[in-house]
């Protein structure tokens, strides 16, 4: 008890002390000294936890073998075997419980961030994982709810020091060029404390503008992306490495281009559209995409039933449902509705969780 005190008075000691970027990093420290005493059986400091910490921490065991939480935070500094992390599975509505879109694949010291939406930062933190461990920054598209959190994490990298690549769709060279014109007095004088100037980090940074079709390495992984259907540029990615496939959809209306791309693919996440919800979840849902019913508009996500097609002509062996809006998911009806089409494993996502193919 006294302990924990002492730990609160030193945190808000720091939180006085220290200028903006600097609480960043305290804030990875506070984060750890929770969890090692939440480690410890010393829950007095329980409270510096996020409930969607706990959220994540108290959820039941999944099933499958293979899914973990990444609770294990001596894993955090090596990525082990190649995964993807969902960072948050969340949708633009605020949910304590569920994070803005952002996944991470991972393999030994190989960090690739998939979108950055809200409560990223925080949720890389609870993982263990800090900025300057990232190696890439990929955008699937230029929606807030997928991008918010791009400036601090991008110039986290900087500061880190290493070379790094930033890729995504139209849009990206000029959002990373705002970022650092806007910033660019702030990040001089964060690069100044370390001894260095923005000369020094000016080409840290390769920026690759993407319409999909590609294909290209990274740090060892193979990287080909395709265009998805979407309001807006979208692109979805596959990444592989020693046989292995992990696919990221970003949002999604129906698409056959996704199955090409994630074909024969070992994990498929995919934006979860319209999901089936218990009680009254669905009663004022709109058809996925938005607008009324009959209604011609271009189509934002896709409906059960066309995620199903896409998963089953990819012939993925694991689909993982992220991108949830706020309500609880009728798993058993959702499973059952895209079972109709799809025999592969189907995952409900959740901040945290860690699929490997
Ligand atoms: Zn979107």
């Amino acid at each position: 008890m006294i302990m924990g005190k002492i730990i609160t008075a030193l945190i808000f000691l720091n939180l006085f002390l220290v200028d903006g970027w600097a609480q960043n990093q305290n804030i990875i420290t506070i984060n750890q000294a929770a969890i090692v005493q939440h480690n410890g059986n010393d829950r007095h400091d329980s409270n510096l936890r996020s409930q969607s910490a706990q959220y994540a921490q108290n959820r039941e065991a999944p099933e499958q073998t293979n899914i973990q939480d990444s609770q294990d935070r001596t894993t955090s500094e090596s990525g082990g075997a190649f995964s993807v992390m969902l960072i948050g599975s969340g949708a633009p509505v605020y949910n304590p419980d569920r994070s803005g879109p952002s996944a991470l694949v991972r393999q030994g010291k190989r960090n690739f961030l998939v979108d950055m939406g809200n409560g990223t930062q925080a949720r890389l933190n609870e993982a263990g994982i800090r900025a300057r461990q990232l190696n890439a920054l990929f955008f699937t598209h230029h929606h807030l709810d997928h991008n918010e959190e791009f400036a601090p994490i991008f110039i986290g990298v900087l500061l880190g020091g290493r070379p790094f690549l930033i890729a995504g769709p139209n849009n990206t060279k000029a959002y990373v060029q705002t970022i650092t014109s806007l910033y660019d007095e702030d990040i001089a004088y964060r690069l100044k404390r370390r001894n260095r100037t923005f000369d020094d980090v000016k080409d840290n940074w390769k920026i690759k503008e993407l319409k999909g079709g590609e294909q290209f390495s990274h740090e060892g992984i193979k990287i080909s992306t395709i265009k998805v259907n979407h309001t807006i540029y979208t692109i979805a990615y596959r990444f592989e490495m020693d046989g292995k496939s992990i696919v990221i959809s970003g949002d999604v209306a129906y698409s056959p281009s996704l199955p090409e791309l994630a074909k024969d693919a070992d994990v498929l996440v995919i934006d979860s559209g319209g999901v089936i919800k218990k009680g009254n979840g669905n009663r004022r849902r709109r058809p996925p995409g938005g607008g009324k019913a009959g209604q011609k508009r271009i189509r934002a996500h896709s409906s059960m039933d066309e995620i199903a097609r896409m998963a089953k002509d990819a012939n993925v062996k694991k689909l993982v449902l992220t991108h949830f809006t706020p309500g609880e998911i009728d798993e058993v009806a959702t499973k059952k509705a895209i079972a109709k089409q799809f025999k592969g494993e189907i995952i409900f996502g959740h901040d945290l969780m860690v699929v490997s193919p």
